[in-house]
């Protein structure tokens, strides 16, 4: 498969790009799209770069003009880094190599990398260019579109961040062959989550092409069941993603519709506040998927069916159904509520979740009000 699908965002064509073996691609669209700067600068995170900087990094140094440089700038992996002295170290690295406005950088990692790569970009000499080259499956459905950068502090996750557009997302599906299968399923959280809002068939789609997706992301099997299933898997990204894009044009800054893309996080944020670093983000929102399933048949608006769907199929990806005695304790229900209270998406006191009517339909086209006794309900149960 060498076909290279193009997706536009914000009214801009083209924004993003996905397929295979797409590193060439990459260098040569970079260049020729990106032009005009002096430096391009690749920052990447410890576990990736042995695995693909040379590859990217010799790529476009093919492509360089005479008075353009390359640099490179490697962070440890892990959560942590996306913290203020990272975001400190990589702007001294920058001026320490007298980059100016004219510098394009790109993150080449997961959504951690994204996030800080993208909130440099956003506030180094008052804004510059980035790109996303996102290599986990969370960072190319998820956290490479929509323009929100951000860091953690102590207080808690992203409270610091801005808004800022990448010029090109690039999605290589090659490198997700070595993404860790836990990694993998921390991704396909985010996917059944949107397609449990946007469509019922492609919902069927994930029930269906399981081992299909399988070896697509690990390389096993015969060619011909290979070829299918790295179709299969580009289907799915670039309709997950083409969702996103398409929802983040349409109202950028979250005021209604991208809120929908909450289905599961107003729970799953809460669980992951508690349960963090032991739980990855994917396996708090398979949690807090079901529980909002649940939370829409408590107040009469789906069957019952639809959470069995939506629990039959987190469990076939892998993912969390059930918190084990440990985590339990750990959560302390009060303690739920009361960062619940917090969620970027209330007005005022008043909780707001994405409430489903189907596999693949929603309630409103936008989070919907709910009473605190309701979220109570379902969290004892
Ligand atoms: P991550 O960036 O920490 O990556 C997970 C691990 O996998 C890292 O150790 C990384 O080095 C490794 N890795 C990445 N790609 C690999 C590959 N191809 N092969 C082998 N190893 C690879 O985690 P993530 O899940 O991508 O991102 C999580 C972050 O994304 C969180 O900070 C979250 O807040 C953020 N996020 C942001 C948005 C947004 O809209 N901006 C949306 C969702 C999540
Ligand atoms: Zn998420």
């Amino acid at each position: 498969i060498s076909n290279v699908a193009t997706i536009s965002l914000l009214n801009v064509p083209h924004v993003i790009h996905i397929g295979y073996q797409l590193m060439d691609h990459i260098a040569s669209d970079l260049t020729e799209n990106v032009n005009n700067v002096s430096n391009y600068v690749i920052i990447t995170d410890t576990r990736l770069a042995p695995l693909y900087l040379n590859k990217l990094f010799e790529s476009i140094q093919a492509h360089l003009k005479p008075n353009q440089r390359l640099l490179t700038r490697i962070l440890p992996c892990g959560e942590q880094t996306k913290c203020r002295n990272a975001k400190a170290s990589i702007e001294d690295f920058l001026l320490s190599e007298k980059c100016t406005r004219d510098t394009c950088l790109i993150a080449l990692g997961g959504g951690v990398i994204g996030d800080l790569v993208g909130f440099v970009a956003a506030t180094f000499m008052r804004g510059v260019p980035f790109v996303q080259i996102p290599t986990t499956l969370l960072a190319m459905v998820d956290s490479s579109i929509g323009g929100k950068t951000a860091i953690d502090t102590a207080h808690g996750k992203n409270l610091i961040g801005s808004f800022w557009q990448p010029r090109r997302i690039y999605m290589n599906l090659s490198v997700l062959e070595t993404l860790p299968k836990r990694e993998v399923s921390n991704g396909m959280a985010e996917i059944i989550k949107t397609f449990a809002i946007s469509s019922e068939s492609d919902f069927v789609k994930l029930e269906n092409g399981k081992t299909q997706i399988e070896s697509a992301l690990l390389g096993f099997s015969n060619r011909h069941e290979l070829y299918a299933g790295k179709a299969m898997l580009m289907n799915i990204v670039h309709t997950c993603a083409a969702f996103k894009a398409d929802i983040v044009t349409r109202d950028e800054k979250e005021n209604d519709i991208r809120g929908l893309l909450n289905f599961g996080h107003s729970y799953g944020h809460a669980y992951e506040a508690r349960l963090s670093p032991e739980w990855l983000h994917g396996e708090c929102i398979s949690l807090g998927l079901i529980h909002e399933a649940e939370l829409s048949h408590y107040l009469g608006h789906c069957s019952l069916a639809v959470i069995t769907r939506l629990e039959q199929c987190l469990q076939l990806y892998e993912l969390p159904v059930k918190f084990d005695e440990n985590s339990k304790k750990k959560l302390e229900l009060e303690r739920v509520m009361d960062i619940m209270k917090v969620d970027k998406k209330n007005k005022g006191a008043q909780k707001r979740i994405v409430l489903l009517k189907d596999i693949g339909s929603t309630l409103e086209n936008k989070p919907t009000n709910v009473a605190d006794a309701a979220i109570k309900h379902v969290l004892q149960k």
